[in-house]
């Protein structure tokens, strides 16, 4: 059997700590390749443009959704959020290891377009937590604060559409969870391919 690739998905409240435990996951497996999103939000400050994101305006994202340029997109605490198509389809061509970060409506998608993608649930240990990591994180209005804790209690009521649910407790173990889900499906992977060669 050949070796096809894998697309992890990673999605969770704001401030739950996919963007922490994403670029750590991206140190501990060199062969990971994260998927940039593109987003009509403003940069946060120190937020530089391909890096986190891609940072356009709404008239180049809706042009997007006409011509299919996105493989998955969503609106998102009011702004919009997509996924390359390019990126995965050539990703997945060329085997990759991909990881994203986006949200549930995205996350549906991805999984009605990618039916063997792994969709992995980040939970914050309690709805305080959620609430401290998000105004310690400094970036976010007292408002937005209010409006992404709303939103979240609707992201974890869907969390049954995930195949693993991590708990985002203590950094490092968290970490070690994550990073065992992603071992296994690589393993899985060099298995067949060795089983096919
Ligand atoms: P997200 O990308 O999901 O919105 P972040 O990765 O930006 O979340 O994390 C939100 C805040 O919480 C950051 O300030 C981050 O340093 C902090 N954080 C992440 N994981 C933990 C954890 N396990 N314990 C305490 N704080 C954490
Ligand atoms: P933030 O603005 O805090 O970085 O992200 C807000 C939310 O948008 C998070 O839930 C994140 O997972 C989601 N998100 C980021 N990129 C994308 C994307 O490309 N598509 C979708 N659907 N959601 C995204």
């Amino acid at each position: 059997m050949k070796k096809t690739g894998n697309l992890f998905i990673l999605s969770g409240p704001s401030g739950a700590g996919k963007t922490t435990l994403c670029s750590a996951l991206l140190k501990r497996f060199p062969t990971l390749r994260y998927s940039v999103s593109y987003t009509t939000r403003n940069p946060r400050s120190g937020e530089q443009n391909g890096v986190a994101y891609y940072f356009i305006d709404e008239e180049e994202f809706k042009k997007g959704i006409e011509t299919g340029r996105w493989a998955e997109w969503a609106r998102v605490h009011g702004r919009f959020y997509g996924t390359s198509a390019e990126v995965i389809v050539n990703g997945l061509k060329e085997k990759s290891q991909i990881l994203l970060d986006i949200d549930v409506q995205g996350t549906l998608q991805i999984i009605k377009r990618f039916p063997k993608s792994i969709p992995i649930f980040l939970m914050p240990p309690t709805m305080e937590a959620l609430k401290v990591r998000l105004e310690s994180r400094g970036t976010e209005t007292e408002e937005s604060v209010q409006e992404r804790l709303i939103n979240a209690k609707a992201e974890i009521a869907r969390k049954g559409i995930y195949r693993h649910i991590v708990v985002n407790d203590h950094l490092e173990r968290a970490l070690d969870e994550l990073s065992s889900i992603i071992e296994f499906y690589l393993r899985k992977e060099a298995c067949r391919e060795s089983a096919g060669a």
